[in-house]
């Protein structure tokens, strides 16, 4: 006699997706189209996503790479990953009306830099080389800055003095990593000052928690998010270090693949902070499909935190309603 086949069955990991800084950027683009009209343009990618820049555009954004793209007097919105001074100041110099969408939590780390750079302190950031984040946090305190790309780079860095030297970091690394980096550089720098509270944001951690508390009971995790998302990145590495046997990061249902699915009785399913709840439905009805129609959400933490508007748009904003009566 034959045992029978395994029940197929997805978990669902929670919190995923949206986190409170992608929400108001992408609601300030929204807002922003509905009050100056179309075309708003966006330095950058608001959020890492590709479904996200698509449905804007669809609405009249324009994204550019660089402020000097937009025309004189145009209305830009810079993105969630926050920009260097210099960037404000070319905005100005251009007389365009800038909305500033940075998470208040990039925010919080661009003014732990400038407070330790005022102090005179070396500051090692650890973060990738080239993310939008990292080139905007450097931006605050050049001179002070030197980048710490993981724990290998750690064993590499000089400092001026070793008693007056301090640690930040990107939002969105890997909890676990960054851990490791640290400690590294504190292996040679036992005077190293923490950051005052934690860089990787509340988002980033939840989400990571949340992924490992089903991956091992996963033999195969989708992670929606784009590739540019550094935190979505970061779920599919923390997925197999936490003991699921494979894990792919897809964009929406249309990138999955039958073939994941050989032997696979249990799937894990998250996504990244910039990811809409709609791409997440769309890979559950293509696992129900297949047969994978038993979900359960595992929830490891509650969020309920919310930033307000940028204070240009929330300003213009009631000036309308006023002039509406
Ligand atoms: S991932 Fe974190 S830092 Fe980035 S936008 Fe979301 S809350 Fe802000």
């Amino acid at each position: 006699m034959t045992s029978p086949a395994p029940a197929k069955r997805v978990l669902l990991a929670a919190p995923r997706g949206y986190c409170a800084g992608v929400d108001r950027a992408v609601v300030t683009v929204e807002k922003a189209l509905e009050l100056y009209g179309p075309p708003v343009y966006v330095r950058k990618q608001i959020v890492h996503n590709t479904y996200v820049v698509q449905s804007l555009e669809a609405k009249g954004a324009v994204f550019v790479e660089e402020t000097e793209e937009v025309p004189e007097g145009s209305t830009v919105v810079f993105s969630a990953h926050g920009v260097a001074p210099s960037v404000h100041e070319e905005a100005r110099q251009r007389g365009l009306k800038a909305i500033d969408a940075t998470c208040p939590l990039v925010t919080k780390v661009h003014l732990e830099a400038r407070r330790f750079a005022a102090e005179d302190y070396d500051i090692l950031l650890i973060g990738h080389e080239g993310h939008e984040e990292v080139v905007g946090t450097t931006g605050e305190a050049p001179a002070h800055i030197t980048l710490v790309d993981g724990p290998e780079a750690a064993d590499e860095i000089e400092v001026r003095d070793p008693s007056r030297v301090a640690w930040l970091s990107q939002t969105t690394l890997s909890v676990d990593e960054t851990q490791e980096t640290v400690r590294r550089l504190r292996a040679r720098l036992p005077l190293l000052m923490d950051p005052p509270s934690d860089d990787i944001c509340y988002a980033t951690q939840n989400r990571q928690t949340a992924v490992k508390q089903i991956s091992a009971q996963c033999e195969l995790v989708i992670v929606v998010g784009s590739r540019n998302s550094s935190n979505s990145v970061r779920l599919v590495e923390v997925a197999l270090e936490s003991g699921a046997r494979t894990s792919y990061l897809v964009d929406g249902a249309d990138e999955l693949r039958d073939e994941w699915l050989d032997g696979v009785s249990t799937v894990g399913l998250t996504s990244g902070a910039s990811v809409p709840e709609v791409l997440v439905r769309d890979v559950l009805g293509w696992l129900a499909e297949r047969g994978y129609a038993e979900t359960e959400e595992v929830v490891s933490a509650e969020e309920s935190l919310l930033f307000a508007l940028p204070v240009e748009l929330r300003r213009d904003l009631k000036a309308a309603r006023q002039a509406a009566g």
